[in-house]
């Protein structure tokens, strides 16, 4: 008996303790500003100043926050000044504790969960969320995959969106925080409501995709792939033998699954010189037929090379999947597809969803030979 109540109140421990992971995230990342005003929804809060505790918080608190001297954060309640400090934190210790966030340059208030680092990064604020993993992975489905998806879809979305966050802790490094709330990273406006989301998010809680070594995956997606992905190799530098190229009839009906751009003949002309001195639009030849669906780069004649990723970029295209034809005065480039087309093609798992397939089928039909697991069972991963 006693030992069952040991076990038992090791594995709730376990449990607690193996979901308490936070990320520390640099919100309104691509804004310059000088002055926030923070607002708690519940009273479960303190505020620290200087990692010393400098406020009780209340749910009618309001705080500004603002920059003196371009080092330091002056903080004030209504017109009280609490204090002058080099950086305060909004500390959380409720079961779930959100505040509101408003910058004073934008219109909208946001709402975010947990807590809030705000120090001086002259001649701004920045501001830090430092959350919980599964509350960011929730706001992150709602940044990266909209409103209105399929329940099963948001599940998909959640373990890709979990699996890129873990992998990716360092990518800022150097910049004293984990990820940013941009495309660079992943979209993050704050706190989801959206009941479909926040179900997804609890149902896969800890679930990532992890490659036939157990190392999480780089979880590549896009929007629509055309009707065939790519290898990693085709886009990228390296292959990864869990990005392979592989047909896709799921996203052919999809909003994204074809694209045109119309150029004048001289455009087309002048943008090939440019790209290539010498080069021109010939209608001789065959290749304005072609459609290539996994080279790296468009052959041109005589030997010349484009990359087609550069032509996309160059033309702002939706993809590198087109094919090319001339009459007389006009160019047109018919393409299927948005996005690099490496991994999962979010409209193709959205309509296999829709059509059935749990959030399993549709995972492993985009990465080839991924195994699902929690990630307190990565080796070695110091997420355990
Ligand atoms: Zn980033
Ligand atoms: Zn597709």
């Amino acid at each position: 008996m006693m030992k069952r109540i040991v076990i038992l109140a090791i594995s709730f421990l376990y449990s607690t303790l193996a979901y308490s992971i936070s990320v520390s995230i640099h919100i309104y990342a691509d804004k310059t500003f000088s002055s926030v005003i923070l607002a708690p929804l519940n009273a479960t809060y303190i505020l620290e100043g200087d990692g010393k505790r400098i406020d009780s918080c209340t749910s009618s608190s309001v705080y500004s926050v603002s920059i003196v001297n371009d080092s330091l954060v002056q903080v004030k309640n209504l017109d009280r000044v609490i204090g002058i400090f080099s950086r305060i934190r909004l500390r959380g210790y409720g079961p779930r504790n959100q505040f509101f966030l408003k910058l004073s340059s934008e219109k909208n208030n946001r709402l975010y969960d947990d807590d809030i680092s705000i120090s001086a990064d002259k001649p701004n604020l920045k501001l830090l969320s430092i959350i919980d993993l599964e509350h960011y992975v929730s706001g992150v489905v709602q940044g990266e995959a909209g409103l209105r998806r399929p329940p099963e879809y948001y599940k998909v979305q959640a373990i890709i969106c979990r699996t890129y966050a873990l992998n990716n802790l360092a990518r800022h490094i150097n910049d004293g925080f984990e990820l940013c709330d941009l495309v660079h990273c992943q979209v993050y406006n704050g706190v989801s409501k959206n009941p479909d989301i926040l179900n997804a998010v609890e149902a896969t809680k800890g679930i990532v995709i992890v490659d036939a070594n157990n190392q999480l995956i780089n979880a590549a997606f896009f929007s629509n792939c055309g009707g065939q992905t790519l290898n990693s190799e085709d886009v990228w530098n390296s292959p990864l033998p869990y990005l392979k190229s592989r047909p896709d009839t799921f996203c052919l009906h999809q909003p994204a699954a074809v694209w045109q751009k119309l150029m004048l003949v001289s455009e087309w002309n002048n943008y090939l010189t440019k790209k290539e001195k010498g080069l021109k639009c010939d209608t001789t030849k065959s290749y304005y037929d072609t459609i290539p669906i996994s080279k790296r780069v468009y052959l041109y004649d005589k030997g010349y090379l484009i990359p087609l990723k550069e032509i996309r970029g160059d033309l702002n295209l939706h993809s590198t999947f087109f094919s090319i034809t001339k009459t007389d005065n006009t160019v047109t480039l018919d393409g299927r597809g948005y996005g690099h087309r490496v991994g999962l093609c979010q409209e193709g798992a959205i309509h296999m969803t829709q059509t059935g397939y749990n959030y399993q089928q549709v995972l492993h039909f985009y990465y080839t030979g991924v195994q699902l697991i929690d990630y307190t069972l990565l080796p070695s991963s110091g997420f355990n």
